[in-house]
């Protein structure tokens, strides 16, 4: 950590459930710190709308993949807006859609599809120097090493609103949908939704997107690193 210190590097993990906020205080954090921002379940999601395509059964762990191990995967890095294509396809918007948000848990408790993105992910992160990364296991296994590591919670009524708001969708189809995706990231035996024993624990039902990143950006100045 020191020698990262002293490189200028920055690594910020942001983990929690959806509907938490994580999206908009790493993208906010990310710009206001001048580093990229890396969207981990992005990549899951690209990889889900792959496999959807292929037809093959999402439930099918070595077809699964094998799916995943030949799609070419790419994504920006730039928190005021990043594409993702997968086979030169851009798939923004078809990543957020209900297929893709019902099949991405199942895809992503394949542990070949999990060793893919990690090692693809610690790539992204050594290349960027200064990154907040954000998902589900940024801080226990894909960059246990981060200078600052949090945790966002909010209660599953709060979460609920929120998704439902962003996605246009009714709030209790959302919470159950939610309650699902905790539930199935939660108890994978590969890379699980944990909270590392070193993280800062927020919880944002009560506190806007602005109040959030001041604080992080606290911590980030007390330990030195922004
Ligand atoms: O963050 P988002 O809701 O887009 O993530 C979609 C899904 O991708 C999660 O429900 C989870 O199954 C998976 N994911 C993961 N590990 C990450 C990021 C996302 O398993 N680091």
């Amino acid at each position: 950590m020191e020698e990262n210190e002293r490189a200028g590097r920055c690594v910020v993990a942001v983990d929690g459930p959806s509907g938490s906020g994580k999206s908009t205080v790493s993208r906010r954090l990310a710009a206001g710190l001048g580093a990229r921002y890396l969207d981990t379940g992005a990549m899951y999601r690209a990889i889900t709308w792959a496999v959807l395509r292929s037809g093959v059964d999402v439930t099918d762990a070595e077809s699964v993949a094998k799916v995943a191990g030949e799609v070419d995967l790419r994504i920006g890095t730039d928190p005021k807006g990043y594409g993702v294509t997968a086979d030169g396809v851009n798939v923004d918007a078809e990543i957020r859609g209900p297929e893709v948000t019902a099949a991405v848990s199942a895809v992503a408790s394949v542990p070949a599809v999990r060793a893919l993105l990690v090692a693809r992910q610690r790539e992204m992160i050594v290349n960027a120097g200064r990154i907040v990364v954000e998902g589900r296991d940024i801080g226990s296994v894909v960059a246990p090493d981060a200078h600052l590591k949090v945790y966002l919670t909010a209660s599953e009524a709060a979460r609920a609103t929120r998704r439902s708001a962003e996605d246009a969708a009714d709030v209790a189809v959302t919470a159950a949908d939610l309650a699902r995706r905790d539930r199935l990231d939660s108890t994978r035996k590969a890379d699980p939704l944990i909270q590392a024993a070193d993280a800062v624990v927020l919880d944002t039902t009560e506190l806007g997107i602005d109040e959030v990143v001041a604080r992080l950006r606290d911590l980030l100045t007390g330990r030195g690193v922004a």
